[in-house]
């Protein structure tokens, strides 16, 4: 029986204070600042004019016109909800033209689309093992592949970040007294922004008969000479493996996918919970990733400028860097791969004071703290509608930080 007076207080909600309390204390209290009008390259917030360097609309997408127009369109012809899931009423021609626009991009058989990423990744794991399987992760997974394996009642392995070797010993150790095995893993992971070492775990998982599943949210469009993502910058696409990704990073909209085999989406279609009991996704959603996905084909332009900028900033941050006198926040450029740029800080109340600093600057950099992350972070994301002068006014801001006293 809980008395009254004990540390959660009398009432059955009192302990929500105090949980809050104990947020704010440890400097990992969250909140949102909203963002006016569109959000692209600038944008603003608060009246004031930032640019924006915490976005995951790698291409500018988000803002462009012609996926506007798309969902306008699709808006006046289907209405603005699919009304049921697709099973039942929710299923449109335009769905299926983007499965089969995502199968093409990604160099599969077929593709599925989901309302989430995050629920791609839920209703496929929990679909494709169960109690009886093993499922072996990265550490640094996203929370959505973490999330998948809870719910499958699968027994769930972690292997030390990118460590092959210590996957391997865990599939010698584990492997066989499990029916299925499932390996995931992000291709970009998304906090740091390095890459997966996926021939390998392709390599591993055909030894241990295990099959992968990898989380291309953030390579989608942003890698491969395709766009494709990550699966095809590193030469994988021939191989057997199970892409899931989301529609609301380099394409601009809302959703996820899975793409993969005949049999594996078939088998999804019958049996993912996350996607059987779920409303299709809206017409206007699915229409705007649509164009987006073909924007991705047609403008590998985009992807040039991008990796320009990627490669201009990252020069600039190890030159700054190198050059501090006196570095007194510990600043580190986390190593990366990707559009991502992680800038390692002291300590979190250091990262949240470094945020607003670059806000009074005029720039929107994210702070990660944990438990998101192990080591406090600022996390630059970078676009291809990004300016050399955005460029520069973000770095001469990071000088400063570098050199603060
Ligand atoms: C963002 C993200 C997701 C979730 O995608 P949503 O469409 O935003 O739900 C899944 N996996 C990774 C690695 C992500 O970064």
């Amino acid at each position: 029986m809980v008395k009254d007076g004990s540390a959660e207080g009398s009432a059955p909600y009192d302990w929500l204070n105090h949980s809050l309390t104990a947020l704010h204390r440890a400097h990992r209290y969250r909140s949102v600042q909203a963002i006016e009008g569109r959000a692209g390259a600038t944008i603003q917030c608060q009246g004031q004019p930032l640019i924006n360097f915490a976005s995951n609309d790698y291409l500018g997408l988000a803002s462009d016109p012609r996926l506007a127009a798309a969902a306008i369109a699709a808006i006046q012809t289907y209405g603005t909800g699919s009304t049921g899931s697709r099973l039942l009423s929710g299923h449109r021609q335009l769905h299926e033209e983007l499965e089969q626009a995502i199968a093409t991009l990604k160099g599969t058989d077929d593709a599925l689309v989901f309302s989430s990423g995050y629920l791609a990744n839920l209703g496929a794991i929990a679909a494709l093992v169960g109690t009886p399987d093993l499922i072996v992760g990265d550490e640094y997974n996203h929370s959505s592949l973490r999330a998948g394996g809870k719910v499958s009642g699968a027994t769930t392995l972690d292997y030390r970040h990118n460590d092959t070797d210590h996957l391997k010993q865990l599939l010698e150790e584990h492997r066989d007294r499990h029916r299925r095995c499932l390996i995931t893993t992000d291709s970009v992971f998304s906090m740091d922004g390095d890459l997966c070492p996926l021939p390998a775990i392709l390599d591993l998982a055909a030894a241990y008969k295990s099959m992968v599943l990898v989380d291309e949210a953030h390579g989608t469009g942003v890698f491969g000479a395709g766009g494709s993502g990550v699966v095809e910058h590193l030469d994988c696409t021939k191989r057997p493996l199970i892409t899931v990704g989301t529609l609301s990073k380099a394409l601009g909209s809302l959703g996820g996918y899975v793409a993969g085999s005949k049999p594996l989406i078939e088998f999804l279609r019958n049996r993912a919970p996350g996607w059987v009991y779920t409303t299709g996704l809206s017409p206007a959603d699915t229409a705007a990733a649509l164009a987006a996905v073909q924007i991705v084909q047609h403008e590998p332009q985009r992807r040039d400028t991008l990796w320009r900028s990627v490669n201009h900033l990252t020069q600039q941050i190890d030159q700054i860097l190198a050059e501090a006198k006196k570095n007194s926040l510990g600043l580190k450029r986390l190593p990366s791969g990707s559009p991502i740029i992680g800038l390692q800080i002291s300590s979190a109340a250091a990262v949240v004071e470094a945020s607003r600093q670059l806000q009074r600057a005029g720039l929107w950099v994210a702070a990660v703290r944990p438990p998101t992350v192990p080591t406090s972070r600022l996390r630059i994301t970078l676009m291809a509608t990004h300016q050399p002068a955005h460029l520069d006014h973000l770095t001469t801001a990071l000088r400063a930080l570098a050199n603060q006293p």
